[in-house]
């Protein structure tokens, strides 16, 4: 069968902005026989992440990333259903995803390389696998749990910066549900503001690109800074840090406003901040979703009761066309993006 896939054209280089001609769409001739084991999937959506930024470099400098190969499909979260199949724990119409889903509309896996998923955890909302009740929802309520240090009743005000994202929508209505009296986004625009504020019930928010974040925070901050989901690093996080109370918590979950610089993860601090953190007592541990797979399940059925309540309220941007998967991600490494930046690659029914 005729199917189209998605492969890495050129590198942006270690210090370049990506642009949507460093991915390249093919068609190609994909035999339809299966071995044992394996089936055949279409593919229903596919997620753009920031973590692959650093895959388009040809060393990632991680332990758990790999670069992507040039004119090789590109390869990442993805959900789809099951057609034909030759794999015991997989059958025709099943809902799976994986984090190592290649971009193409149908393709070949090893059924035991998928994960099932019930359609029911999302309302039948199936894209959400990739963002609230998957690897997303994961980090911002794992985060939060994790290295939040978030307790009910203790008065504490939590600050997210790329507030309107993926992780950064989720994190702020976890971190009201677990117990901050105080919320306040950072994002970059007026509508992201706006949205923060009105539709997903941030305490207030500040536009990073037009505002003069330490005032807006003293502003929207008056007790100080307990917790911070820190997404972006950064002019922005050095801001929050210089507000943040003693014995407080950094979540160090992301660090987006360097990915196109080539410095280390994390990238170091100024000197000064440095010393704020240990002046203060400030806890600032990396967080990574994949080392607390164990608590997954747990975790995504407490995503999903949030979100079939309505107590979480899912943002996304849907782009349509495997074609636009490199548009679809230069436009989120910028901002284009409210919530969870997703491509549907197919409907759901039968086609
Ligand atoms: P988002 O949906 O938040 O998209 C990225 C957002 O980052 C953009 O929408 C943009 O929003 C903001 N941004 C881009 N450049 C800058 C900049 N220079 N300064 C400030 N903001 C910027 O993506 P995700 O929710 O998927 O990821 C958010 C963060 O979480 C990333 O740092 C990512 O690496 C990290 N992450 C970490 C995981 C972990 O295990 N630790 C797992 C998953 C994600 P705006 O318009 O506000 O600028």
């Amino acid at each position: 069968m005729q199917v189209q896939k998605v492969v890495l054209n050129s590198r942006p280089g270690k210090n370049g902005t990506p642009i949507p001609e460093n991915f390249r769409a093919e068609e190609t001739i994909l035999a339809p026989d299966l071995e044992d084991g394996e089936v055949l999937v279409r593919t229903l959506y596919l997620s753009v992440d920031p973590y692959m930024r650093c895959r388009m470099n040809e060393a990632t400098d991680s332990d758990y990333l790999t670069p992507w190969q040039l004119d090789v499909c590109v390869d990442g979260g993805g959900v789809g259903v099951v057609e034909p199949s030759r794999c015991s724990t997989c059958t025709e119409g099943d809902v799976v995803t994986s984090v190592t889903w290649p971009w193409q509309t149908h393709t070949i896996m090893k059924g035991s390389g998928l994960q099932k998923v019930d359609p029911q955890l999302a309302d039948g909302h199936l894209s959400y696998f990739l963002g609230a009740i998957g690897l997303t929802g994961l980090t911002a309520l794992l985060g939060i749990r994790e290295k939040g240090h978030v307790i009910k009743g203790a008065n504490q005000t939590m600050v997210v910066s790329a507030a309107a994202g993926a992780c950064g929508s989720i994190a702020g209505q976890i971190g009201k549900l677990d117990g901050c009296v105080k919320v306040v986004g950072i994002c970059g625009s007026e509508e992201k503001c706006r949205v923060v504020v009105e539709d997903l019930g941030f305490s207030a928010a500040i536009n990073y690109r037009t505002e003069d974040v330490p005032k807006r925070l003293k502003e929207c901050c008056p007790d100080g800074i307990d917790v911070y989901f820190d997404n972006v690093g950064g002019a922005i996080s050095d801001a929050v840090i210089a507000q943040m109370n003693n014995g407080s918590h950094v979540i160090l979950c992301g660090q987006i406003s360097q990915y196109n610089k080539d410095v280390p993860y994390p990238p170091p601090l100024s000197k000064e901040i440095q010393e704020a953190i240990q002046r203060k007592n400030i806890t600032r541990e990396r967080f990574i979703v994949l080392n607390y797979m164990s608590k997954a399940d747990a975790a995504l059925c407490e995503l999903s009761h949030y979100v079939k309540s309505g107590q979480i309220k899912v943002l996304e941007t849907v782009v349509n066309g495997i074609e636009n998967m490199g548009d679809a991600f230069c436009s989120m490494m910028k901002g284009g993006n409210t919530g969870k930046q997703i491509i549907k690659i197919s409907e759901c029914r039968k086609s």
